[in-house]
């Protein structure tokens, strides 16, 4: 019998209520043996999630104030709960322990993590499972990066000793021996990394929302979700800002083919989205759109330069990049033409150094002409199908001229996995509802 590794969200484990539906998605599946938790997350929309109480708390005590006060709303978090489930079982000697090392030494790190070790601890007692600290298994460097082998080298020995455990999300210790958090969000790492030591057969990520969506509901009335996505995919739309999963999630199980498994804890008998590895064998899929999804963000900058006979002229596109490399920036894309080339950049990083790269592009390239353009957004399709599917980019720019929407760039990645549009930033919601009709809804019919 093979086994899952379950990660469970702050929101997935905000009261009594949720670590009952935590409990019963368990025990109703006997391969999920190991379970990451994160800290009890936000009840209502205007709660605050115990992590960033513990974020204060840590802030009032490096600065001397007395975080008595703070403290003890999380302890009433953790005590309501206890009280909730009817617990035989107390974590005040944890309380106790927690508060002193705060006041002798109020480390960040230290603080924040202890919401996931509580709930771990809690979540353990609950299930009847055995409590693993993070801290004994998942190991930093002294520069704070993860060191991965080690990590799971030592997992996979700790694990083989249990049957079924608990391991707290979010936080390891570094080989000297202080707690370090991943950043937020960090559960999902935690969680991929425990599918990797034990060779999991899937890693299942339970939150709030089942599974990625083909579009941003807040653009696109209730779009429908995405059941299968490979990793690249993912990242092409992670990069375009839908977010679910933590970005650093994905390369531990990528590497040893887990797939990830997102689901519901509330609707748990969704099949949400399963994301998997780039070969994937995909055959009964032909009732599925062309594209994958579409996300777009706001927020780009754009040069134009132009200059004639620009693609004769040897080391041209050195140069733009090197004035770009000595003023620290990266660049997003490149689009280019004969005699004319845009480099698009991030508006906020851009911005304060705007004067000085125009004025060395000028003196170093000597363009015919140079401008420069703010207000930009990207938005990408992605999709694996679009490869070996006529007419899409044809669809697309249909769907955008009958919008009379005018498109600014256009870039498709050479592996065909995607394309990007650029529009004016207040172009870009209405252009997703029109792709989401064209490829979406039209499909459907
Ligand atoms: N509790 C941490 C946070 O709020 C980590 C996590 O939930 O994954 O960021």
């Amino acid at each position: 019998m093979g086994n899952k590794v379950v990660k469970f969200g702050g929101s997935s484990l905000a009261d009594a209520n949720q670590f009952v539906k935590v409990a019963n998605i368990i025990k109703s599946d006997s391969r999920r043996k190991y379970v990451v938790p994160s800290a009890p997350g936000k009840r209502f929309s205007d709660d605050i999630k115990v992590t960033d109480m513990l974020y204060t708390c840590a802030e009032l005590a490096g600065s001397g104030v007395d975080f008595t006060e703070a403290f003890d709303k999380i302890i009433e978090r953790y005590n309501g709960i206890i009280k909730d489930l009817n617990l035989d079982f107390s974590l005040d000697k944890d309380f106790e322990e927690i508060k002193a090392e705060l006041k002798s030494r109020p480390a960040k790190d230290f603080s924040a993590s202890r919401g996931e070790y509580l709930n771990g601890k809690l979540l353990a007692e609950y299930l009847g499972f055995e409590f693993v600290d993070a801290g004994d298994i998942i190991v930093f460097d002294t520069n704070g990066n993860l060191m991965l082998d080690e990590t799971v080298k030592r997992t996979r020995e700790r694990l083989s000793k249990c049957e079924n455990a608990v391991i707290p999300g979010f936080y390891g210790k570094t080989t000297e021996g202080i707690v370090k958090t991943f950043s937020r969000g960090g559960s999902d790492v935690t969680g991929s990394i425990v599918a990797r030591a034990v060779n999991a057969d899937i890693y299942e990520n339970w939150t709030d929302v089942s599974g990625f969506l083909v579009a941003d509901p807040r653009i696109v009335e209730n779009p429908d979700v995405i059941s299968i996505i490979t990793y690249k995919e993912l990242r092409e739309l992670s990069y375009m800002g839908a977010t679910v999963l933590h970005e650093d999630a994905i390369f531990p199980v990528r590497e040893a083919g887990i797939p990830i498994n997102i689901k519901n804890t509330n609707r748990p008998e969704d099949d949400g989205t399963m994301i998997v590895s780039d070969d994937h064998d995909f055959d009964d899929e032909s009732a599925h759109h062309t594209i994958t999804g579409i996300a777009g963000r706001k927020g780009f900058s754009v040069i134009n330069i132009e200059k004639a006979m620009m693609n004769s002229e040897k080391g041209f596109g050195m140069k733009v990049l090197k004035v770009l490399y000595e003023n620290g920036l990266s660049f997003e894309h490149m689009p280019s033409g004969i005699d004319t080339m845009s480099v698009i950049l991030d508006t906020a990083t851009f911005r304060p150094v705007e004067d000085k790269i125009i004025a060395q592009l000028r003196r170093d390239v000597k363009p015919d002409h140079l401008e420069t353009e703010h207000g930009i957004a990207l938005l990408a399709i992605v999709g694996r199908r679009m490869k070996n599917t006529r007419g899409t980019v044809a669809r697309l720019f249909a769907s955008l001229a009958h919008a009379r929407i005018n498109v600014k760039m256009v870039d498709q990645g050479s592996s065909e996995l995607n394309v990007i549009v650029g529009v004016n930033e207040s172009d870009l919601s209405e252009a997703i509802r029109r792709i989401y009709d064209m490829f979406v809804n039209s499909e459907k019919n």
